[in-house]
This record gives C-alpha cells, structure tokens and sequence, in this order.
C-alpha cells in the first residue's frame, strides 16, 4: 500500500489567484518545492485534488486546465517530484454552463475525488494525509477517512479560525513534512 498526500492546488502548492489559468500567472508557494521534496524523502507519494469551478463559469476549459497543470507535473518532476495523478472538479452547483452545472460527488468537501484516488492507488488511509487550505479541503479529507492538515498560505489563516482544535495546522508544506518526520 502507498502512504499519499493529497494536496489542494490553489494556495497550497501554488499562490492562491482567482481563477488562474494561465501559466506565466503561476507561481509556487513559498516552500513548496521544497517541503514536496522533503516528504517524498520520508517516502510520500501525491495526488492533487483541485476543485476548478472556473470551468463551469466559462472562464477557462478543461483542456487550458490540463495544460497548466501539466506544467505544473513537469516543473516538480525537474525536482524529482511526481504527481501520481491530478483530480479537479469542473463543475459548481449553482454557477455553471451546461452540464457543468451539477451538484456532484467530486466538489470539496465532497470526497469524491479523493475516494477515487484512494482506490486507483491502492491507498493505504491509516498513513495518508489531505493537505490545504479551507475547511472544504479538510472536511473532504475527513470524509476519505484520511487526517487533514492545514496550511496557513492561501485563504489558511482564514480558515484557521474555524478549525483550530479540530485539524492539525502547518505553516506550510516544509512545516508539515517537519511535522511528520516527528510522527514517524
Ligand atoms: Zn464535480
């Protein structure tokens, strides 16, 4: 069984921008990199689960979407970083073009998305994690019976007034793979 952290994208890996789509707007978290590189040392793998709403408001497509988090794949694999798979949710319940417009299983705090990672790869939850930086990451998280961090990049310490006390909290991804280097 694989031990994985599953990770939101936006203000988690990258800097938090609304509805980034474009890659020459990407930018990496501070510690990213480097805390990605240091929990793949203590033997994590990775899936990224990001819900893209943008795609049901018609502001971007599916395909921009791929290519950008294509790149993404690319710039970490640079760092000796893999990216299992990358999970998004197109749809939004309210705000959506077409059948985009959906109430579904995979939108955050929904697990949908994670449970079907969780399967693929034959997941081992006992030792797996659901990083990011709203409460809907972390209740997804949760709800995949995997434990949930939270990092403070992002809408992060937004959220921390909400779930202190309930989800463990790192400044970010270097912070947690300090964190677990104590678990284990
Ligand atoms: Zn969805």
């Amino acid at each position: 069984m694989r031990k994985v952290i599953f990770l939101d994208r936006d203000g988690t890996i990258n800097i938090e921008k609304s509805y980034l789509h474009k890659w020459e707007d990407f930018e990496f978290e501070k510690n990213a990199i480097e805390g990605l590189i240091e929990l793949k040392n203590l033997g994590y793998e990775f899936i990224v689960v990001t819900n893209q709403s943008g795609i049901a408001r018609g502001y971007y497509t599916e395909n921009d979407l791929r290519i950008l988090n294509k790149k993404m794949v690319i710039e970490l694999q640079k760092h000796g970083v893999t990216i299992l798979e990358c999970y998004y949710c197109p749809h939004h319940p309210d705000n959506g073009i077409g059948h985009y417009k959906a109430v579904c299983e995979c939108r955050k705090p929904n697990p949908g998305m994670l449970l079907e990672g969780i399967e693929k790869y034959n997941v081992d939850i006992e030792n797996s994690f659901m990083v990011g930086d709203k409460k809907s990451d972390l209740d997804a998280g949760e709800k995949a019976g995997l434990k949930s961090i939270l990092v403070l990049s992002g809408y992060g310490e937004k959220t921390k007034i909400e779930v202190e006390g309930k989800y463990l909290i790192a400044k970010d991804l270097l912070d947690i793979s300090k964190l677990l280097k104590c678990i284990k």
